[in-house]
């Protein structure tokens, strides 16, 4: 089969307004280069899970202008995609379907509202999709592809069985930044959080020459490459994330990760940071007030007992030569007007070196979106969801 990987890639804004107003500020042009230069690791990962008698082809789609101008002679087309790309997605998929292609979408948004996809694609993949994309592949070849494939309840996948994504798959010069993954999961639970929290419950890591090997080899293609972790929370079990920041020490890269504002509780920890070349950590903070932060974090109210030491961490990581990229969300039910001055406030104390500010935005799927739903706060609720089917 000739398979042809579509990446939803970029940044999109539905309102043209908005698109005029904000989408040109410095430091949006700026971010919105470093996501849109990022390839989609879960096409490479089901890539280097496809039988070699298949052809394979890797496409982004920027800015969807024309479906003229998509590639076209696939038999399967697989979509990646998240939420705030769906619209696009689903329109791509329409337009290989009618093609006659086997079109397969998965991912956190499809994995949450399957039925809302399964109007476009001809196969749904629920939860990680590692742990089904070689009984699709099989039963597509044999042109038998069911409507839809989920594993057994309970059952995730184990990262040790992960392969090395097809990293040769990509024009590999065109990316600032190239993805690995060490983890998966979060131990927190914050209620808007849309991350791989949706698809596995636990704590999961990568082994250390696993992920090694996966720097290496895009080393091997992209000498110099920068690299992201694309985890949602690393360094949640020490021990092991010590293990593999000293065996990153000796390959000298320079790299950028996700983690919580605990890392600075631990001093060895954020010497092994500077010393394996890490250059900036990402941190939600949420909102610098305890009010903000009270009751989003859902197990044990880690925002809002952390909230206090905030000033503290930035200054220490930061101290370490490791630069912090705050994010805050505006709209928090804790939240007044007043935050605004509080984040600026809070910014020029620390010496922040970078903050990303979103709104707060409840993503299908999420414990956020069914409290929303519930209160009716959500004017328009997603196809399949409703008042009365939430938590
Ligand atoms: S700490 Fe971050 S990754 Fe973990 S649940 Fe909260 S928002 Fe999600």
């Amino acid at each position: 089969m000739r398979i042809g990987l579509i990446a939803m890639s970029g940044i999109r804004a539905a309102d043209p307004e908005l698109m005029a107003l904000g989408l040109t500020l410095p430091g949006v042009v700026e971010r919105s280069r470093v996501v849109a230069s990022m390839p989609s690791l879960s096409l490479l990962t089901l890539a280097a899970l496809t039988p070699p008698e298949h052809e394979l082809a890797y496409h982004e789609i920027d800015d969807l202008r024309s479906a003229g101008e998509l590639p076209g002679g696939f038999d399967v087309v697989a979509i990646s995609t998240f939420t705030a790309q769906v619209a696009d997605a689903y329109r791509v998929a329409d337009h290989y379907r009618a093609q006659g292609a086997i079109v397969v979408m998965g991912g956190l948004h499809v994995t949450r509202l399957p039925d809302e996809a399964a109007a476009h694609a001809t196969t749904v993949i629920v939860g990680e999709g590692e742990l089904t994309w070689a009984d699709f592949i099989r039963d597509a070849a044999a042109g038998r592809a069911a409507a839809r494939y989920a594993p057994p309840a309970g059952t995730y996948f184990d990262l040790a069985s992960a392969p090395i994504p097809r990293y040769d798959l990509l024009d590999i010069h065109r990316y600032n930044r190239l993805t690995v993954q060490t983890s998966r999961g979060c131990p927190h639970r914050c209620d808007f959080c849309a991350s791989s929290i949706l698809l596995t419950p636990g704590y999961a890591v990568k082994p250390v020459e696993n992920v090694i090997a996966e720097i290496r080899r895009i080393r091997e293609l992209r000498p110099g490459a920068f690299i992201e972790f694309a985890d949602d929370n690393s360094f949640a079990t020490r021990g092991h994330y010590k293990r593999l920041l000293r065996a990153l020490a000796d390959e000298g890269v320079r790299w950028f990760t996700e983690a919580d504002v605990s890392i600075a509780d631990d001093p060895e920890l954020l010497d092994l940071l500077r010393e394996s070349g890490c250059r900036q950590v990402l941190i939600g903070l949420e909102s610098p007030t305890p009010a903000g932060t009270g009751g989003i974090e859902l197990r044990r109210n880690f925002k809002q007992l952390r909230q206090p030491d905030y000033a503290a961490a930035v200054r220490a990581i930061q101290g370490r030569g490791i630069t912090v990229n705050g994010c805050f969300i505006l709209g928090l039910d804790g939240d007044d007007e007043s935050v605004f001055d509080a984040i600026h406030d809070f910014i020029d104390r620390t010496d922040l070196f970078e903050a990303q500010l979103t709104v707060l935005t409840p993503f299908p799927g999420t414990p956020l979106y069914d409290r929303l739903l519930a209160e009716g706060r959500i004017l328009e609720p997603a196809p399949g969801t409703s008042a009365r089917c939430s938590t």
